[in-house]
């Protein structure tokens, strides 16, 4: 999978102000000779999620370059992402755009509420690992490193441990785990959770007003979206709520609540 791009930045500089252009671009299996290009759930999440960041830079009204689209701080740019691979388990959208192709059936009812069950298979598994992960980077990088004899044990006293990773404890993450050190995630893996946890408050902000509901959504566009860098996030975002972060609402969002 590639991601969107951003071919050119909106800005509001002499001599003129400048478009915003992105690209998404795709890569799948070249279907068999006379056969059609299917995509299975997981590449139109990629869609979606892309599509996030694309909508992001399109919407994008500032002044400076600098500050247009996904040019957020690190704890905002997986947002718009994250909020919108949502849409992948909303009926209405999956109407719109699943259809069978050959009969141009619906998908049935029966098969939405699958997915829908299996969005939380392993969730609570997931979110442990993710937050050992976020704080073994954060680790990393508040400490210095050569002090450092036994990374085992080290791992053994950062991480919350459940019962089946004390029964199956046996590899490490440090010497594996790109991110720590390289890709501009260096002390900033915890983003891709509190991206998600405050996607989960716009979703739930969405679902009160309807999901396609249209005043909400340029409300959504206007307040974050087209603000880019330029505002502390944190602020509009609770604007956009009109109420404080629930942080409650991803472990919800999971059905862990
Ligand atoms: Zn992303």
């Amino acid at each position: 999978m590639v991601p969107s791009e951003g071919i050119k930045s909106q800005h509001q500089l002499y001599p003129k102000e400048e478009k915003p252009f992105v690209v998404n671009v795709l890569n799948v299996l070249k279907p068999a000779a006379g056969e059609k290009t299917l995509l299975n759930l997981d590449e139109v999440e990629t869609i979606l999620h892309e599509l996030g960041h694309g909508l992001h830079t399109l919407f994008s009204k500032v002044k400076y370059a600098s500050h247009t689209g996904t040019h957020t701080p690190r704890d905002f740019v997986e947002v718009p992402s994250t909020f919108m691979e949502n849409f992948l388990y909303e009926r209405e959208f999956l109407d719109m755009v699943g259809k069978h192709f050959v009969s141009g059936e619906k998908i049935p009812n029966d098969l939405i509420e699958k997915i829908v069950k299996a969005r939380n298979n392993l969730a609570g598994t997931g979110l442990f690992r993710q937050v050992n992960y976020s704080l073994l980077d954060m680790y990393w990088h508040g400490t210095n490193g050569v002090n450092i004899q036994d990374i085992k044990k080290l791992e053994d006293e950062v991480f919350y441990r459940n019962a089946y990773d004390i029964e199956n404890n046996n590899s490490l993450v440090s010497t594996n785990f790109s991110h720590i050190f390289e890709g501009g995630y260096a002390a900033g893996y915890y983003s891709y959770k509190w991206s998600d946890a405050i996607q989960a408050n716009i979703l739930n902000k969405f679902k009160e007003a309807g999901m396609f509901n249209q005043e909400n959504a340029k409300r959504y566009r206007e307040l974050l979206l087209s603000k880019g860098g330029s505002i502390d996030h944190l602020e509009n975002l609770m604007l956009y709520l009109e109420k404080e972060l629930d942080p409650d609402a991803l472990l919800k969002l999971y059905n862990l609540k």
